[in-house]
């Protein structure tokens, strides 16, 4: 186990900037997800880490000792890719331990290590089994069993739920976080999806056109997006945001929406009137009635999900989801009040993206 750290990180390709100057340090046994929209490059920065492919400045340290130089083995990483790879012929112990065998480890020492392994994953009954014979989750073990015995510095996986049905990604999720909590080896995980990143991760990496927008627990960014972008990216359903203009009113500030409807901001710092801005309202932050502060619209699509019913509305135009109980009743077409604490508000400016704080 070691830790991993990034400093001034870039990569080119050719004239295409792909990594522009990251810097990031992971603790030794910390679970890091990277988490961005496809081609912000989460793949790259994996594959420079593992030694697959060189930086094109800035240095990588595993462990506190710079790898630039170093291959991929010496760098003792472990890869987890979507594609597991087992091999189907094999038992489950032959595939646990054939890398060692290739490296030319002593038999004894190879069951030793599977045996241990076996143990941590729970896999000890399964050892005989071939591939073909495990389920899904059993398979995902196996394939990180092999990754274990070779006692690596750290995980890298890159995005490999991704070819799952929903089900099964649910299900292996949970077995990759058990497993970093017994394992505890510094784990980095790379997907585009953020349920992903925030249900996995100590800490979340939010990447975008290779840039670091904002890290952070997992609560830190839903509770305080730095930006627009991660505002939009955490949370499902996404944040509403709407465009308004910021307005002098009896008790502090208002923003007024083009269609003339004014939300109540009260008392807030850093702002002026006349200033375009975003607001930023959470779905489930709405309920119906309540004494915050009210919006009214149309109701122009229900969407039940069981626990909770996803409601769109409509404000002059411009649609708005709000998430109220399961089970309730709507009427597609009917006007619809709804009401958000005040403190749930949040406000951007425009031009710059940035959060606007209170
Ligand atoms: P992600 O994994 O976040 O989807 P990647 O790291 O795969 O993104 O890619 C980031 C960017 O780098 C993309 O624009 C991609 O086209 C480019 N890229 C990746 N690998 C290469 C390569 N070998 N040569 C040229 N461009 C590449
Ligand atoms: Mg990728």
């Amino acid at each position: 186990m070691a830790s991993v750290e990034l400093q001034s990180l870039k990569k080119s390709f050719g004239s295409h900037d792909v990594i522009h100057g990251m810097n990031l340090s992971i603790e030794d046994g910390e679970f890091v997800a990277l988490v961005g929209p496809s081609g912000c490059g989460k793949s790259t920065l994996l594959r420079i880490i593992s030694g697959l492919e060189p930086a094109s400045d800035g240095e990588i340290r595993i462990g506190g000792q710079v790898v630039n130089h170093m291959n991929p083995r010496e760098r003792n990483i472990a890869m987890v890719f979507q594609n597991y790879a087992l091999y189907p012929h094999m038992s489950v112990a032959k595939n646990m331990g054939f890398n060692l065998k290739l490296s030319g480890v002593k038999k004894k020492e190879i069951d030793a290590k599977v045996r241990d392994a076996a143990r941590l994953l729970e896999l000890e009954a399964l050892l005989d089994r071939k591939p073909g014979q495990l389920s899904g989750g059993q398979r995902q073990r196996v394939a990180m069993g092999r990754a274990i015995v070779r006692n690596p510095a750290a995980f890298l996986f890159d995005e490999p739920l991704s070819n799952l049905d929903a089900k099964l990604r649910v299900q292996m999720r949970s077995e990759i976080k058990t497993l970093h909590q017994r394992v505890k080896t510094t784990s980095i995980y790379v997907t585009h999806d953020q349920i992903e990143a925030m249900t996995l991760a100590d800490r979340v990496v939010i990447l975008n056109g290779g840039r670091m927008e904002q890290e952070g627990r997992p609560i830190d960014l839903y509770n305080s997006p730095a930006n627009l972008f991660v505002a939009a990216f955490i949370g499902t359903p996404s944040m509403n945001l709407i465009d308004a203009t910021i307005i002098a009113a009896d008790n502090g500030w208002a923003a007024e929406l083009p269609g003339g409807d004014i939300i109540q901001l009260g008392a807030r710092r850093n702002l002026a009137p006349g200033q375009e801005v975003v607001v930023g309202m959470r779905p489930e932050h709405f309920e119906r009635g309540g004494d915050g502060v009210s919006v009214t619209g149309t109701t122009t699509l229900v969407e039940p999900t069981g626990a909770q019913t996803h409601v769109t509305i409509e404000l002059h135009g411009q649609p708005a989801t709000v998430v109220l109980d399961g089970g309730i009743d709507l009427a597609v077409g009917a006007p619809m009040t709804v009401s958000i604490p005040q403190d749930k508000i949040y406000l951007f400016d425009r031009k710059s993206e940035q959060h606007i704080p209170r």
